[in-house]
């Protein structure tokens, strides 16, 4: 457009470097840059201003990746960041809306994902079942069209202190949301009720339309499932609002999993107890991929292995 002179301003709007290229926008860019190391690839692009569309094509056979197939759904994945970058910039340059980086890389990660559910048409998870009594006790990937959503309370006892924590996962065991959130409660159950609440206000923010909800809270499972109990007065109005925002995704589904089963979310709970405000970790923090990779032990893990 600007060498048809249609183009008043050819700067990027997001940190005024004078010509907004297709290689500065998508790579070069510092909000590019930070975009492509905080995704799942963590991809560290030099800040030196030069690298290109064609550049990666050309060094990705070179890259060390496992097989043939992990390097293909990398690959979709740098479509996916390539093309929600440029979502984000047309509404960020036209006024629409201002995306959060995490926006970006989680619409980024679920898309890809989605795609690929859709081109394998695998409807059932990779799980490779060692026992199904070991099983009992693990996480559990979605099926590849669903979210899951882990979540978990953490409660100091005995000096002032709480916080939830929220991990939202793909298929694969790809984490695609990791916050703490140093809220205040003074109930275990309340805790664990925010925690769903956050948990399920992450995903809609994050534009998942299938969630599979998880707590380790069985008595909060339940009252959120049964009408049939009352609860205590103390949750009826997060218990209303979980329920009213559960009306809002296509499917959304709750289960009570083992403690075992839910040590990222109970990882992320326990750090709100030390952090000072609503955290949304990078999901390259080497701790959540640790933990995430443990827990996928029994999936196919490809970003991770
Ligand atoms: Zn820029």
């Amino acid at each position: 457009m600007l060498k048809r002179q249609l183009a008043g301003d050819s700067s990027c709007q997001r940190c005024g470097a004078q010509s907004e290229t297709t290689d500065h926008l998508l790579f070069t860019c510092p909000f590019a840059r930070a975009m492509w190391f905080g995704s799942a690839l963590a991809l560290i692009i030099p800040p030196d201003g030069l690298f290109s569309v064609a550049q990666l094509l050309h060094h990705w056979p070179k890259m060390n990746f496992p097989n043939k197939r992990t390097s293909e759904e990398a690959l979709s994945l740098v479509v996916f960041i390539c093309w929600t970058l440029w979502l984000a910039r047309n509404d960020k340059v036209f006024g629409n809306r201002e995306w959060t980086p995490e926006e970006v890389i989680s619409h980024a990660q679920v898309s890809c994902a989605e795609f690929l559910a859709s081109t394998t048409g695998c409807l059932t998870p990779q799980v490779h079942i060692h026992d199904q009594q070991a099983r009992t006790s693990m996480w559990t990937p979605p099926d590849p069209r669903t979210i899951k959503v882990n979540c978990n309370a953490a409660l100091h006892l005995d000096e002032p202190g709480s916080g939830i924590g929220v991990v939202l996962r793909n298929h694969r065991g790809l984490p695609i949301q990791a916050s703490s959130d140093p809220i205040p409660f003074h109930d275990a159950l309340l805790g664990e009720a925010l925690a769903i609440l956050n948990g399920m206000q992450v995903a809609s923010a994050t534009a998942c339309t299938r969630i599979q909800v998880e707590s380790d809270s069985k008595e909060l499972v339940t009252l959120i499932k049964e009408t049939s109990t009352p609860p205590p007065v103390f949750i009826r109005s997060t218990l209303h609002d979980i329920k009213v925002l559960a009306l809002t995704f296509n499917t959304c589904m709750f289960s009570h999993i083992p403690r075992d089963a839910n040590q990222v979310a109970h990882a992320l709970a326990r750090k709100a107890l030390s952090v000072a405000c609503q955290t949304d970790w990078p999901l390259s923090t080497p701790w959540i991929l640790q933990a995430c990779c443990k827990d996928s032990e029994y999936c196919s893990c490809p970003f991770l292995q």
